[in-house]
């Protein structure tokens, strides 16, 4: 066709308003840009959302690229001269228990840390926004007036005017059937009117885009479910100035259209699509009304709007949409695939992320990373357990009939388990283990005693677990524990110029004599935090690294991605090879001592690094750190020593009081210590000075590495925010993260964790201080603190150095 070029700087694929979005921001950067659709703009999903926008996330960031949406769709129309039916109403929230109303009132300060707008409201006072609706269930409601709601084609079209205006190529009627690679990356795509060469191309084709994408190698684990609405007549009371409703614990959402209402929901018990993927026909289609299947929810809206037992039903949509095993979509470069971005999944918020999205895709796009840490939608935090599409399926309708029930913290999935299990899970099981699971890994949270029973009782309060938990902190902090720790993913680093390698990516100095352990961050060029780990070197030529479970693939796509070319240097994931026991506590040495030959005497194993050890009959890499505060070993072990190891742990350490303990002790015991977790505390967003963490970065040394500039830069200038801690005194206070923080009054910041010190009694929780005019020790210091939880403001007590222990050893996130 003559209208398809023969290239394009980059190619978006799929023409829905993720796909559009896209090409409106990578166009107006002044970037040559071809958008293919294999039928026409809005085909798939998109056409029939019900375009409810809605913005709070329990990520700052998401939620700031939601509120990107907003900003955008509100402009559109003046820019384009194209509809978009954006209408800012706002949306209103419904709580009909207690939990519910604390989980809505969390919500409510979450909004306020993220510089959103969100009341709290009484029955009646939503009655007087919402007039159709009962209230006799009602605790509360929350209303967050910027909400807002869209025609979902028309606004599509707008993205795709623009687009075209900022000089894009829209071509419809192309199908793409593969992809050209040329040494391993992306150069083109192959359609049904011949090859497009481009330098990068961006996959946004809705629910098609996990079979498209896998002819490049590439893992998009969403799957297509069936979702449902109705829409009515024109019903008396329903004026276009409704806000939009969401009623959870109804499962049910609503929206004001042409005088009735759209409404639909979350069934707890979703219907997948057939396959993997609908057929490359699909379009503008939906499929056939499934009253059965609606009528619960019908239900549970009855009960809530009493009008729509008299109110005619116009017509009922039942749409495709892609779903993901979290919840939340994906974006970024395939660490598969070079040169090949994707945008997809998203589990019916597209059309309140796409204005967010396709100037967050755009910007990776262009710039080479994302405007900011986009790590809950990154698509480098699916693993290996992802690749399997039952366990994609199952786990994807797992979190579509969650979408509105409570989200309790410290909630784990049950679905596709157990699937990844240490050699030790039989023994710990039989021990009562409680496990959670990570990247389809089984890992000890916690250990049932005599008489209680392995299983998480949830709550805002008390968890069920809390005394477990405590229990186990205590043994770590006066005894000794035995923490599996096998998830952990682990890497070696091969290679001649392996030093010089890890020397520029990583911003601590690697080049130490083999047995040496080195805490470092790696950084991005912005000097931001993009990996938090250790490496033990083992030999000239080699170093061991071990990553945190959930960072397998991100972790080891940077290192690959950035050890500079033509080194001799490899990255070899290992993660199945070994098994990791981490022996903590003060009684640690002694048990160790009785196990092995070898001398592991502080001067003989001093903090800081590691010897290849026999302990009970196994090879072990012991690894002197901790990220708990005390004496301790990362035991590494073969796989098949495994269960030998733990065996000989626990012979020699019973009359010891060694004990077993799990992830929840090890988060408790952490935040006493001051060590910071990436993907909360630390990120691409905070450089190591803003963390607390200068101490790790070499920049006197004179070395050079990524990141190294900016840190300069950043050295040159104030701090715009510093890491402190907090602790609160009342009792009744549970922190759990993104709780707000007020010094003297003013709003500086919001909590990045939180959680219970059993050693020092209190709540605890890390956040940055936050001030333009730059923030040192002195004004954390000198400030007086509030921290706000589910909207009630508590004193709290600030510090810059860990609670527990404050002149300890300090290595390990
Ligand atoms: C019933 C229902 C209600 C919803 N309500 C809301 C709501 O209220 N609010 C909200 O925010 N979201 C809602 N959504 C979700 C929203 O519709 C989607 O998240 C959004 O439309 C996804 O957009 P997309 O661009 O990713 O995918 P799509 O719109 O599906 O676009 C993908 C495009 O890629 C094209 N394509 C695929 N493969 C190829 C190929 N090989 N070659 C060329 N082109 C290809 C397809 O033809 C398609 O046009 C709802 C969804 C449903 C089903």
């Amino acid at each position: 066709m003559s209208d398809l070029p023969a290239s394009a700087k980059v190619i978006v694929v799929g023409g829905g308003i993720v796909g559009c979005s896209t090409a409106y921001h990578l166009a107006k950067r002044g970037i040559e840009t071809l958008l293919v659709e294999r039928h026409q703009l809005t085909a798939g999903s998109t056409w029939h959302a019900a375009g409810l926008v809605g913005q709070l996330r329990t990520s700052a960031n998401i939620t700031k690229l939601l509120g990107y949406s907003v900003e955008l769709y509100r402009k559109l129309e003046a820019e384009t001269g194209q509809a978009t039916g954006w209408k800012m109403n706002g949306g209103l929230r419904l709580a009909c228990n207690e939990d519910r109303w604390i989980e809505v009132k969390r919500q409510a300060t979450t909004a306020r840390s993220f510089g959103l707008e969100m009341h709290l409201l009484s029955p009646g006072e939503a009655r007087d926004l919402w007039p159709l609706m009962a209230i006799d269930d009602l605790v509360g409601a929350a209303f967050l007036p910027t909400d807002g709601q869209a025609s979902p084609s028309d606004i599509t079209q707008a993205l795709a005017k623009g687009a075209r205006m900022a000089g894009a190529k829209m071509a419809e009627t192309v199908s793409v059937s593969d992809f050209v690679i040329e040494n391993g990356r992306v150069r083109g795509i192959v359609t049904d009117r011949g090859v497009v060469r481009a330098e990068k191309v961006v996959l946004c084709g809705g629910l098609w885009t996990r079979v498209l994408a896998a002819k490049a190698g590439v893992n998009v684990p969403l799957y297509p479910i069936r979702h449902q609405y109705i829409m009515t007549e024109a019903i008396p009371g329903v004026t276009s100035s409704l806000p939009t409703l969401r009623d959870p614990d109804r499962l049910t959402y609503c929206k004001e259209e042409v005088g009735g209402l759209v409404m639909g929901g979350y069934e707890p018990n979703p219907i997948p699509w057939s396959g993997q993927s609908a057929p490359e026909d699909f379009a503008f289609r939906l499929l056939d009304d499934d009253f059965d299947h609606f009528e619960p929810i019908m239900e549970l809206a009855l009960g809530r709007v009493p009008a729509l037992a008299e109110t005619g039903v116009k017509q009922m949509i039942n749409g495709l949409e892609s779903f993901t095993p979290d919840g939340n979509w994906m974006i970024g470069e395939a660490p598969e695939a070079p040169g090949l971005f994707i945008g997809a999944g998203f589990n019916a918020f597209g059309i309140a992320s796409a204005g967010g999205a396709g100037m967050a895709l755009a910007e990776w796009v262009a710039d080479g990373e994302p405007p900011y840490d986009l790590w809950p939608v990154d698509i480098r935090r699916f693993g290996k357990n992802h690749l399997d599409t039952g366990f994609v399926r199952d786990r994807t309708l797992e979190a579509y009939a969650r979408h509105y029930t409570i989200a309790w913290p410290a909630e784990e999935f049950n679905s596709c388990r157990p699937l990844r299990r240490s050699p030790l899970y039989d023994r710990l099981k039989a021990k009562g283990a409680c496990f959670g699971e990570k990247l389809g890994f089984e890992r000890p949270n916690w250990f049932a005693a005599e008489g209680e029973t392995p299983v998480d009782r949830y709550s805002f309060t008390k968890p069920g677990w809390f005394e477990a938990v405590g229990r186990e902190h205590k043994a770590c902090r006066e005894a000794a524990v035995v923490f599996d720790q096998t998830s952990f993913a682990k890497a070696y680093v091969i290679g001649k110029d392996a030093e010089q390698a890890l020397g520029w990516i990583c911003a601590n100095d690697v080049a130490k004599p083999p047995g040496k352990v080195i805490y470092t961050q790696m950084l991005n060029a912005r000097g931001g935090i993009e990996t938090d780990l250790t490496l033990t070197r083992l030999a000239q030529d080699r170093y061991y690294i071990v990553i945190g479970t959930g960072f397998a693939t991100h972790d080891m796509d940077w290192i690959r991605r950035n050890i500079p070319q033509g080194l001799d240097a490899h990255l070899v994931d290992v993660t199945s090879g070994f098994s990791a026991l981490s022996l903590m506590g003060p009684k640690s040495r002694d048990i160790l001592a009785r196990l092995t030959d070898a001398d592991v005497s502080n001067e003989a194993l001093p903090f800081g690094t590691a010897k290849q050890i026999q302990i009970g009959g196994a090879p072990v890499l012991a690894i002197r750190i901790t990220y708990v505060g005390e004496l301790g070993w990362e035991l590494h072990v073969p796989t098949e020593f495994a269960a030998k190891l733990y065996d000989a742990l626990f012979e020699a350490g019973a009359g010891l009081g060694l004990a077993d303990a799990g992830y929840r002790a090890i988060e408790s015991l952490r935040l006493e210590k001051g060590y910071r977790a990436w993907g909360s505390d630390i990120g691409p967003d905070h450089n190591p000075y803003q963390a607390g963490l200068g101490f790790t970065v070499k920049l006197k040394s004179g070395i050079p590495f990524l990141g190294r500039d900016a840190l300069v830069a950043a050295k040159a200038k104030p701090l715009p925010r510093l890491m402190a801690g907090f602790t609160v005194d009342d009792p009744g206070a549970v922190l759990l993260g993104r709780e707000t923080i007020y010094r003297n009054g003013e709003r500086v910041g919001w909590l990045s964790s939180g959680g219970f010190g059993y050693t020092v009694g209190k709540a605890i929780g890390y956040g940055y201080v936050r001030r333009e005019a730059g923030v040192d020790a002195d004004f954390v210091l000198s400030g007086s603190y509030e921290l706000e939880i589910a909207t009630e403001r508590f004193p709290a007590t600030v510090s810059l150095h860990p609670f527990h222990d404050p002149k300890g050893e300090r290595i390990r996130a």
